[in-house]
């Protein structure tokens, strides 16, 4: 039997943005009245804590600010080895995702893209490296 891999288990602050993501969309949590953009979500704006948040689309482009290789896989993530990056996104926050296919070519500032995998009836945001062109 395979086990199933994991989804992200939403709490009331975080059941709309990964609700977008089983949609295949990324939004960014942003205060309406400071227009600071942030991550993790959260109810209250942790730069000037007012609690209007809304989700405001993202382009789902971000560099590689730093990665991992893991090569004996956690239970439910296998096999390895597979890169898991610390995304820093187009509008600013920075985002952990795992980065499909081989990890030989993840490196420090390489461009990337939001892809959503199939987890049965939810999606998994990863983010997929960005080939350089001409
Ligand atoms: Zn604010």
């Amino acid at each position: 039997m395979t086990p199933t891999r994991p989804v992200a288990q939403p709490t009331p602050d975080t059941r709309e943005f990964f609700a977008l993501i089983d949609e295949g969309r990324l939004a960014l949590p942003t205060c309406a009245a400071c227009d600071h953009t942030f991550l993790y979500p959260r109810s209250v704006c942790p730069r000037c804590a007012a609690g209007e948040i809304v989700l405001k689309p993202a382009t789902g482009r971000g560099t590689v600010a730093s990665f991992v290789v893991n090569h004996r896989a956690a239970p439910g993530f296998g096999p390895g080895p597979y890169a898991l990056a610390l995304v820093r996104l187009e509008e600013g926050p920075l985002i952990m995702a795992g980065v499909p296919g081989d990890p030989d070519r993840v490196a420090l500032d390489a461009p990337v893209r939001a892809v959503y995998e199939e987890r049965g009836d939810r999606r998994v945001l990863l983010f997929e490296i960005v080939e350089e062109t001409g």
